[in-house]
């Protein structure tokens, strides 16, 4: 995929430090990169510093950064209560080898905000948290199987990395019963086949995979609105009925905030939508920027974790005194009302403009929102109610979009269509309005 030749050439003219650092870094390490999402064409970006709502890059250029570090950093960079908690810690030691005292704050911070989790465990990375929570759900039902929504992305592990983008109609199966894909060479299809693929969202769908696996199904696990999929928010009623069916089949409901969580609302997609989970997983913001993640729920269930039960939970890092003090000092001291106020209005404000913007240059494209969270899908009349309607997007026409707005100083979002906007507790009006203004001039500009 390329954008047009004079944005592109435009992008390179910017960035001559980045060329440089990729050429250099690309044959030590694959694509220049450590995370695939990071990559984009024709090079990624490189980044020198990080502070508030701005990013700059190895040519100095500034960026208002909506990305967050995919929605990790809702503090805002280098927030200083932060750094100040981190550095505190310092002092007293990184890591133990042994529980330290800090974990009792921050554990009692997240019931606070999830009242329906009892007992919790910390592990490190969302990819972590999900992959336990599925165990444990095996692990409690006896039952082989997991449920995921079609488009969702829980991490990379073989039990969920299935159906996360299948291309369209090669390899998504009919609507009816999409197909369950490895999105990754090297995942033994006996594993695969472990996973079933409904669509968000698709209540019928679900509830006839469910009857024609009875007794077999351990958990359905699903995001509280679809993101990694742009946003697409649940219908009226969705996650009642999906609730209804997980009790009536017997069948664990797992819900991951781990990028909605403590972000689109102080208690994540949960509170917004009222949703009871016997699992939940968190991760990002809960760390305040460092790697940190848990997953937690019903104390019947998470009492089968080792070692007062048989379903095994390890970790050198788990829950690292560093990553404590970080998550408490960004969930108590940063992300307070006042800041999640603050957070709402901004959110009003720049989704309005992103609004405005598409119908004052008649661009074709929906907006998918939840509060400080967005996404623009060109090419599509209605935001999309699931994957499959959002795949259908415009994806050359987002990527014009996403290098014009590197080239007008505002990273829009995370590197992918797929991908969304976010706002942290230091981001400013002007900062909106600046996007606002970028997103004015590079939709003009890319519709002419
Ligand atoms: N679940 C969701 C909903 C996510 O968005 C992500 C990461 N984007 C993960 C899980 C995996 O988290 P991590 O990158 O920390 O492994």
């Amino acid at each position: 995929m390329s954008g047009s030749y004079s944005e592109v050439e435009e992008y390179v003219r910017n960035t001559p430090g980045s060329k440089k650092f990729y050429d250099s870094l690309s044959g030590m390490i694959p694509g220049g990169v450590n995370t695939a999402i990071q990559f984009f064409n024709p090079y990624p970006l490189y980044m020198t510093k990080a502070a508030g709502s701005k990013l700059w890059d190895l040519d100095g250029r500034e960026y208002v950064d909506h990305c967050l570090a995919y929605g990790a950093v809702t503090a805002g960079h280098a927030n200083p209560v932060v750094v100040e908690a981190i550095k505190q810690q310092l002092g007293r030691g990184i890591l133990m080898g042994f529980q330290g005292e800090g974990v009792e704050e921050l554990t009692r911070e997240i019931m606070r905000r999830y009242p329906f989790i009892e007992m919790l465990r910390f592990a490190n990375t969302g990819l972590e948290a999900t992959f336990y929570a599925t165990r444990l759900a095996r692990a409690v039902t006896g039952r082989k199987l997991i449920i995921k929504m079609e488009g969702a992305y829980h991490g990379a592990h073989d039990t969920l990395l299935v159906s996360d983008k299948p291309w369209r109609r090669v390899v998504l199966g009919s609507c009816y019963n999409p197909a369950s894909t490895p999105d990754s060479l090297g995942t033994p299809e006996e594993i695969v086949k472990l996973t079933l693929v409904v669509h968000f969202n698709d209540i019928d769908g679900l509830e006839r995979v469910l009857k024609e696996h009875e007794n077999e199904v351990a958990a359905i696990i699903t995001e509280p609105l679809q993101t990694n999929s742009g946003i697409i928010v649940p219908v009226k009623g969705y996650f009642e009925a999906v609730r209804k069916l997980c009790d009536d089949y017997g069948v664990l409901l797992i819900i991951d905030e781990v990028k909605t969580g403590c972000n689109v609302a102080e208690g994540g997609g949960s509170q917004i939508y009222g949703i009871k989970p016997d699992l939940a997983t968190f991760a990002k913001t809960i760390g305040g920027g460092t790697p940190l993640a848990a997953f937690g729920g019903k104390r019947e269930y998470m009492k089968m974790i080792t070692p007062v039960g048989g379903a095994v939970h390890y970790g050198t890092y788990n829950a690292n005194a560093l990553s404590v003090a970080a998550g408490t000092a960004c969930l108590k001291e940063a992300l307070t009302p006042a800041a999640y106020a603050k957070i709402m209005r901004l959110g009003d404000e720049l989704y309005k403009g992103v609004e405005n913007a598409v119908t004052d240059t008649k661009t074709r494209a929906a907006v998918g929102r939840c509060t400080m969270m967005g996404t623009i899908f060109f090419g599509l009349d209605q935001a999309p109610k699931n994957y499959r309607e959002a795949s259908m997007c415009d994806a050359a026409m987002w990527y014009r979009y996403w290098i014009n707005m590197l080239n007008r100083g505002v990273i829009p979002s995370g590197s992918a269509w797929f991908e969304e906007w976010m706002i942290s507790a230091m981001h400013e009006p002007q900062d909106i309005q600046k996007t606002i203004q970028a997103t004015y001039e590079t939709l003009k500009h890319i519709r002419s």
